[in-house]
């Protein structure tokens, strides 16, 4: 009844924020003011909007869908990274021979690294690691360390290894917050399971309970019902195209609204940039892409279809730098839907039923796998240990029981007792297919290496039932953006800052470098979207 009650008021404030926004008549320009002006109603925009609130100013978010909330956020895959000790040491998490010779790969490849923030996340880790290991030989480890030099492992060291800090140290302070908002989901919203989502590389992607409803609202909607109901204000189907430049200074944006009148928001302490990505807008793949195959930027996407890039378009024509423009990500998905979320448990083969990769890989070497087998599609193989043990009973992003999600695409997701059955379901012989999932489950077991060098493994693909899942790579994730400085705030192409923008979120670039770890994006927006926040609720900083 509390969750109608508050549902109700959420749906009364947005009703009345709607109608507010066109008063005025057609035809009159709408003149809004206030301090802080957000662009974007997703998940950087909300985090960073309540913060600069609870810091005593006066925020304006403005979005362009007229009925849509959340943008890419809403609809992501549902997982965010943090290291969390505490969880694994509750869960008792083994850890493999391959993850343990990662990390003393990864310390020994940085201990000497040239920029001392990086080499700093070795040497921090060497004596944790080692008291680790000499107390608790078999237990799984993390450390926001590990994940810094992952993340920054993971995306070629191209990201700015202060950002990858931030994002890495201030993850898990960045999901205490947000279930300690109020609200009725506030408080046990993340699940105590801890999968690593496709490309996480670790076992550290949380999840959420769906109390928001599924995939990312979990991440985005307990913020926006608390910025709401602590005195935001958000308008809907109102689209900025140009940042207002004042002597230099960013003093507003005006836009459209889709009744179409023109409308001016006029912040007299910053303008922010929350606007996402740009991989729905095929022209800007095009024009930016330069590591995947000609033709490629045609595939499918999983992103909302507003999702245009909007914002890096604006914050160039007023001068802003853009950085890592040309790093777009792709992922494993069938349309526009993540399959298989959880890499934990998963098997890859081609439709010819042979293993091609390790399946724990960062997601632009797996879908360059992908993309050069048979047909560019794959089948991922699970079992029961996936879904009874590491999705806990549900598919990974919704509350939907497993066999009900393999009904309603019975071409591409298929279901059976037995690898024989599964084999003949999706048409590869079956020998081939058990000698693969017996050299997975040899790995899993210790007794031989992965052929294919993986290092996450959890439980042997035994366990009925065995559940196969079609994908292709999908472009998911556009890495470069706005260039900003720590504090949010955007460089201009001649150097120096644009005074009055800041910018957080996917809009910018940096802090993934190539590529982006999976569940690193629900992090990234949090955490930046809170300290973009913070910044633009506390005094001017000089240029
Ligand atoms: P992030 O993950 O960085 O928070 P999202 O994709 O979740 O980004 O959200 C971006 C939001 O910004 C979406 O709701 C999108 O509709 C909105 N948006 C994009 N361009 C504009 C624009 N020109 N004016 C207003 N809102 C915009």
């Amino acid at each position: 009844m509390k969750k109608l009650g508050f549902l109700f008021f959420t749906f009364l404030a947005l009703s009345l924020i709607i109608g507010c926004a066109t008063i005025g008549g057609r035809g009159q320009e709408i003149r809004l003011n206030t301090e802080v002006v957000i662009v974007g109603a997703g998940g950087a925009g909300y985090a960073a909007g309540l913060e600069a609130l609870r810091a005593g100013r006066d925020v304006v978010i403005i979005e362009k869908h007229p009925t849509i909330t959340g943008g890419n956020t809403g609809v992501a895959g549902s997982a965010a990274n943090a290291a969390n000790m505490p969880l694994i040491r509750s869960l008792n998490m083994q850890i493999t021979d391959g993850e343990r010779d990662f990390i003393e790969r990864m310390i020994n490849e940085y201990w000497d690294y040239p920029d001392y923030i990086v080499r700093g996340w070795a040497r921090t880790l060497r004596p944790v690691w080692d008291a680790h290991r000499a107390a608790y030989p078999a237990l799984f480890f993390d450390h926001p360390s590990l994940h810094a030099l992952q993340t920054y492992y993971g995306g070629s060291g191209v990201a700015k290894p202060s950002f990858v800090h931030r994002l890495a140290h201030e993850a898990l302070a960045a999901f205490a917050w947000l279930e300690g908002l109020d609200g009725p989901g506030g408080g046990g919203w993340l699940t105590d399971r801890l999968p690593a989502a496709v490309g996480a590389t670790w076992r550290r992607s949380h999840t959420p309970n769906f109390y928001w409803g599924t995939l990312g609202a979990n991440f985005f909607r307990p913020v926006e019902a608390a910025f709401l109901q602590e005195g935001g204000r958000l308008y809907m189907g109102h689209r900025a195209d140009t940042i207002i430049m004042e002597n230099g200074r960013a003093v507003g944006v005006s836009g459209t609204t889709v009744a179409g009148q023109r409308f001016v928001v006029r912040a007299s302490r910053g303008v922010m940039l929350a606007t996402g990505g740009f991989a729905a807008n095929r022209e800007m793949l095009n024009q930016h892409n330069r590591w995947w195959p000609e033709g490629f930027m045609g595939v499918g996407h999983t992103n909302l279809e507003h999702i245009q890039g909007d914002g890096i378009v604006m914050a160039a024509r007023a001068g802003a730098n853009l950085i890592d423009m040309e790093w777009i990500q792709m992922v494993s998905a069938l349309g526009s839907v993540m399959e298989g979320g959880a890499i934990t448990n998963v098997m890859m083969i081609n439709t010819d039923g042979n293993r091609f990769i390790r399946e724990d890989h960062r997601r632009d070497l797996l879908c360059l796998g992908i993309i050069t087998q048979p047909g560019q599609i794959v089948w991922g193989i699970q079992d029961g240990h996936t879904i009874d043990d590491i999705l806990g009973g549900h598919t990974w992003g919704a509350n939907i029981p497993f066999d009900q999600w393999v009904a309603a695409l019975p071409a591409h997701r298929k279901m059976a007792d037995t690898l024989q059955d599964l084999a003949s379901q999706i048409g590869v012989p079956y020998a081939t297919l058990r000698g693969h999932i017996d050299a997975f489950n040899r790995a899993v077991e210790g007794t031989a290496p992965c052929p294919f060098g993986r290092m996450v493994f959890q439980y042997p693909i035994n366990k009925p039932p065995f559940v196969a899942v079609q994908a292709t790579a999908n472009i998911h994730h556009t890495m470069g953006g706005v260039d900003v400085n720590d504090n949010m705030q955007a460089l201009a192409v001649g150097g120096g800052v644009i005074p009055g923008l800041y910018a957080a979120g996917e809009v910018i670039g940096g802090v993934h470098g190539d590529n982006r770890l999976g569940a690193n994006a629900i992090t990234d927006i949090l955490v930046f979207g809170r300290h973009a926040g913070k910044i633009l609720g506390g005094p001017e900083l000089r240029p």
